[in-house]
């Protein structure tokens, strides 16, 4: 009960869930932060802001995405059954657009001309493009220019759009330098700019009210489920990067006692230090991007290289209610690495003709390890964050010869 309590009323009003988040940022953001919270705060309860968002959700995104029962995966396992929740399924191919749309919606009421951000392979940056598009905002990303060679495909995707794509050519030209540069041209007009953070991290009211916009893919899934099965779902699984999609899923399920939840992180190539992004699992509480969390640091407090085949899952943080909920036991963090993922992607593409993101991948992945100890009448609800298209270029050129298809 006291648990219970506690995880309702989340974050407290500074920010903080148990001692995780608050706002480690210059006194010159405090103000800034204040008017987006309170903005946001009161904007989310309004009837018109409410409605906007939900006719874009369904009449835009294609929500509710369906939940939709594995039935050839399951019986090859032979254990529970594996439920998937489809947000692979949404308008640019995964969860993000969930809150993209409410961000980009609460710049366009708070009078701001312009989102900014930065992007790594370019999932963000390509969301948040299609939400200034529709919504009608500016908007600038920036990347590293490593990663603009790369991803040129997601960069093309963002001009299309409409998006000016900034290239970053200093330092390592990856997403942290991306960060850094994001950052500055922000700072230099606060009051026209909305700095659109990718997940459910940064200084509060960001982890607060990424996670209320990824709120739905719970609530749906607990009703589909319901209708499906006429019980709950015995498991949750999702991947956890910073953890959007994850909390997304499991917060419309906290209080159920009986729903056990796992949260997927990369394990890589190995547990040595840069060859992975465990962070909940092999991290220690200490300070990123103006807030506290769970951190893969050095002795100095530094963030540590991070790595992982699926670029979405690649930080050295996490998001502070994940680091709390694991602190108080209510979900358990769990590893896959690359090549479970990897065997997972086939298996779900040629199980069920879907062809997962190499993230969602590693949910499926711990699903199919978990399966077979269970019984048949318990059932495994994975969240399928996003679809593999942006993956299957690279897939090929890696793995193609082992899996029998280069
Ligand atoms: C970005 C991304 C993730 C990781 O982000 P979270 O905030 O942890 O959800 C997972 N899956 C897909 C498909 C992504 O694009």
């Amino acid at each position: 009960m006291q648990v219970r309590k506690r995880i309702e009323n989340q974050p407290d009003n500074k920010g903080y869930f148990g001692e995780y988040g608050g706002r480690y940022v210059p006194e010159i953001l405090i103000e800034i932060l204040d008017e987006i919270t309170t903005a946001y705060l009161n904007l989310k309860d309004q009837k018109g802001f409410k409605e906007e968002l939900s006719y874009l959700y369904r009449h835009y995104v294609g929500r509710p995405s369906p939940v939709f029962y594995a039935q050839n995966l399951s019986a090859r396992l032979g254990g529970a059954k594996i439920y998937l929740k489809r947000e692979d399924l949404n308008h640019t191919g995964a969860h993000k657009i969930n809150h993209c749309l409410g961000e980009a919606l609460i710049a366009k009421k708070m009078g701001k001309k312009k989102i900014i951000a930065e992007t790594g392979a370019g999932q963000h940056g390509v969301a948040l493009a299609t939400a200034a598009a529709i919504v009608g905002l500016e908007c600038e990303i920036y990347m590293g220019e490593v990663d603009m060679a790369k991803e040129a495909p997601n960069v093309t995707r963002m001009r299309i759009l409409g998006t000016n794509v900034v290239p970053v050519g200093f330092g390592l030209k990856t997403l942290k330098e991306a960060v850094d540069a994001a950052f500055e041209a922000y700072m230099k007009d606060p009051v026209d700019q909305f700095y659109a953070i990718g997940s459910v991290v940064g200084p509060h009211p960001f982890p607060m009210m990424v996670r209320d916009f990824q709120q739905v893919v719970g609530e749906e899934a607990m009703v589909q489920f319901m209708e499906l099965t006429g019980r709950l779902p015995d498991n949750l699984v999702a991947c956890v990067g910073g953890g959007s999609n994850a909390i997304g899923l499991f917060s419309a399920f906290l209080d159920e006692d009986r729903v056990e939840m796992y949260g997927v992180e990369p394990a890589g190539l190995s547990f040595k230090k840069g060859e992975h992004a465990a962070t909940l699992t092999l991290g220690s509480p200490g300070m990123i991007h103006g807030f506290k969390c769970y951190l893969l640091q050095d002795d100095q407090g530094r963030p540590l290289p991070v790595y992982s085949i699926a670029s979405g899952l690649d930080y050295p943080g996490v998001g502070p209610q994940h680091s709390y909920l694991k602190d108080i036991g209510r979900v358990q963090y769990k590893t896959i690495n690359d090549k479970e993922a990897l065997d997972a992607f086939f298996t779900l593409s040629r199980e069920e003709g879907i062809i997962p993101a190499l993230e969602s991948a590693h949910a499926v992945a711990y699903a199919i390890k978990m399966a077979p100890d269970l019984d048949q009448d318990k059932t495994i609800l994975v969240n399928l964050s996003g679809r593999g298209d942006k993956d299957i270029e690279y897939v090929v050129e890696k793995y193609g010869k082992k899996y029998g298809i280069a």
